[in-house]
């Protein structure tokens, strides 16, 4: 069977045809790094993971080239630096905050069991891509400078270019509706009112750059303008896929193609456009002021990252996914079945059960139903398939530690007050031996009698 994929430019799923099946490559939008990243922002990096994974299954790891970007330049990571380090000169905070943040949301997105991409370049050490690609645009007369800005104007692309896209083609949008739609106090430097900022002048203490176009100010890059420089960087003028949130659509992708298409000359800039859909909480949209604002970091306190793994891939990626409690907990009671079935079981072959259903637009939870089916069957397969799939990465006991870790769990006091019971047992003390295995309860710890002698985990 083939892989396809649903491209949202063309809204239908097609067989993937690499461009060079020896150079896959893929890009996908990555995070501005100015806080803890939220578990809605965890969704993309999950999905475009095992979309990683699959295409080195398929093509061999040597010819796959995944490039996930770090945004440092933004209005955001500014006021987080002058707030957190006023004395300071601004670059350096900008500097301290970026390294930070950026170390954080490694070690995040590494608990969930994410593959570091191939590449990951900061917009900051593309600035001279930027200001080329500027350059070109300017040239072609597509882009013109007006008050220190360098801005894009959407009706010079599709004034008669029929060698270029369509601008709107990706969001299915028509740029005579955007243009009536426009907002009334558009900036005055602006010719139409739907050209977008490609360059712009810092603000004094900004950081700021040698500006393109024969600009004296200096200044820095609009954020669009970023990836369309570090997608050429990394991976040519033409590539594969180009993936990310569906909020991105518009605006941001939208002019990443007019961008590229326009500074290069080309109809395409991505073959296959993959947009994951968003993620709420409890039924309710992720926000500060509803105070249901979950960081990746405060969940892994609670949850071993391969759960939130889970139960983020039982929903197929471009569905929106309701993040709930009650799933979690079934999440990982699941990896938990796992992890003992499996975990040290010598891995065999991804079963073509589990790999079919990841070929057709990784449709991910037809894949976990087939896991449950091979549970009583073919182990080793079974072994393999979630491996794939990114779990599995530690030991059956690694995996215990790892769930008292998270539940908090003193491991050390759970034996002691079950020998304590077992104690109590053996002395006909039914009272006694009930208040423990109530105390266990509380400290969400099941325990299991048999005959071979008391099992115990922690409940969820
Ligand atoms: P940002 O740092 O806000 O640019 O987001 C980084 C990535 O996370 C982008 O691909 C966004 O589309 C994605 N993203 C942000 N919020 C959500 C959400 N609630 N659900 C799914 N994806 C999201
Ligand atoms: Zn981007």
């Amino acid at each position: 069977m083939e892989l396809r994929l649903y491209d949202t430019l063309s809204r239908e799923k097609r067989p993937f045809v690499p461009l060079d099946a020896k150079n896959v490559r893929m890009y996908v939008c990555g995070p501005t790094v100015y806080d803890f990243a939220h578990i809605g922002n965890a969704r993309p990096v999950i999905v475009f993971d095992v979309l990683f994974r699959l295409l080195r299954h398929l093509y061999g790891e040597a010819h796959v080239k995944y490039v996930r970007n770090i945004t440092d330049v933004d209005d955001k990571i500014n006021d987080r630096a002058a707030r957190d380090f006023p004395g300071l000169p601004l670059n350096e905070a900008i500097r301290k905050v970026t390294e930070q943040t950026g170390k954080q949301f490694h070690a995040d997105v590494d608990a969930l069991g994410a593959l570091r991409p191939s590449v990951e370049p900061r917009a900051t050490e593309h600035i001279g891509e930027m200001r080329e690609i500027i350059e070109r645009l300017v040239k072609g007369g597509f882009a013109y400078v007006a008050e220190d800005h360098v801005l894009f104007s959407p009706q010079a692309m599709n004034a008669g270019n029929s060698d270029l896209p369509r601008y709107g083609a990706l969001s299915n949008r028509s740029l005579d509706e955007m243009v009536a739609g426009a907002r009334v106090d558009v900036a005055p430097y602006k010719k139409g009112n739907t050209d977008f900022v490609l360059w712009k002048p810092s603000k004094p203490g900004e950081p700021s750059w040698p500006s393109p176009a024969g600009i004296k100010a200096e200044g820095r890059p609009g954020w669009h303008i970023e990836c369309s420089a570090m997608a050429w960087k990394h991976l040519g003028e033409q590539f594969d896929i180009h993936g990310g949130g569906i909020d991105l659509v518009f605006p941001h992708h939208e002019n990443e193609v007019a961008q590229t298409c326009c500074a290069f000359h080309q109809q395409r800039m991505a073959n296959y456009w993959m947009h994951n859909g968003f993620l709420q909480v409890e039924s309710e949209k992720m926000s500060k002021s509803l105070g249901n604002f979950i960081t990746i970091h405060e969940l892994l306190a609670d949850w071993p990252g391969e759960v939130l793994r889970l139960n983020m891939l039982k929903t197929h990626y471009r569905s929106p996914i309701d993040w709930t409690m009650k799933s979690l907990e079934e999440s990982a009671k699941t990896l938990d079945d796992w992890y003992r079935t499996a975990a040290d079981v010598e891995p065999g072959r991804p079963a073509a059960s589990v790999v079919e259903p990841l070929l057709d637009d990784l449709n991910t939870p037809l894949a976990i139903a087939a896991l449950h089916g091979l549970r009583g069957g073919d182990i080793g397969a079974l072994a393999g398939s979630l491996r794939l799939l990114g779990f599995l990465s530690e030991s059956a006991g690694q995996w215990e530690s790892r769930k008292q870790q998270a539940s908090g769990v003193d491991a050390g006091e759970v034996e002691r007050l079950i020998s304590e019971r077992t104690a109590a047992r053996a002395r006909k003390d039914f009272g006694e031996s009930d208040r423990i295995r109530d105390l266990l309860a509380a400290m969400g710890v099941a325990i299991k009698d048999s005959k071979e002698g008391t099992t115990w985990e922690v409940a969820r």
